[in-house]
């Protein structure tokens, strides 16, 4: 399977990173063997000093699928889930200065965090859930799949455009604003509208 990621979906994201509005989404890649393993904790890597959390909802895809139009979308995912895009940001920030690829700094082992998926049937629309993010119980993230600036179904067919969509696969979102640094003995959790969907602790 692979991850394909968005990057700035959300106008407060976009201000508080200091970043330019894109004209398009923003795709890129993580490996499988990016993912935490299950109750598992994240290690901080060495190489960077710098680790941001980025808490996204993610939308795992059930059906094989390229070109895939807007409308048609919805057949593609019955399972909506949250996660954490674990991003080096200094790492980040020397390669966009340099217009180097970021995946050193977002797809390296650890970087995703992938939690418990909810039925689509939950939600009366996939396009108002609220969702968060708390580091040591306090709320650190919060956003809702309505201030996206491209919708899960408009990711659907601009991503299955240029990558083919196969069972399994899973989509972060982008991040709503309030990313900030994690530190040793840090216990982040998720939530979807009130449910907890993944503890993890930083190490
Ligand atoms: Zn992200």
């Amino acid at each position: 399977m692979k991850i394909i990621c968005v990057g700035r979906n959300y106008g407060a994201h976009i201000e508080e990173l200091q970043n330019e509005r894109p004209e398009h989404p923003i795709l890129f890649l993580k490996p499988d063997t990016a993912i935490v393993l299950k109750k598992q904790p994240f290690f901080i890597p060495d190489f960077s000093n710098d680790i941001h959390h980025e808490v996204e909802i993610l939308v795992k895809i059930n059906k094989i699928g390229k070109y895939i139009d807007k409308k048609f979308a919805p057949t593609y995912y019955e399972e909506i889930g949250l996660g954490i895009d674990f991003t080096a940001r200094d790492l980040q920030a020397q390669l966009k200065e340099k217009g180097l690829p970021w995946e050193k700094a977002k797809a390296f082992d650890g970087a995703a965090v992938v939690g418990n998926f909810l039925p689509k049937s939950t939600f009366e629309s996939v396009d108002d859930i609220n969702f968060s993010l708390k580091k040591n119980g306090e709320t650190v993230q919060k956003g809702n799949t309505r201030l996206m600036l491209w919708k899960i179904d408009a990711l659907i067919e601009y991503i299955s455009k240029y990558f083919t969509l196969k069972i399994g696969d899973i989509i972060f979102t982008g991040t709503p604003a309030g990313v900030a640094k994690v530190n040793p003995n840090d216990k982040l959790t998720g939530y979807i509208e009130e449910t907890e969907v993944f503890s993890i602790k930083v190490k």
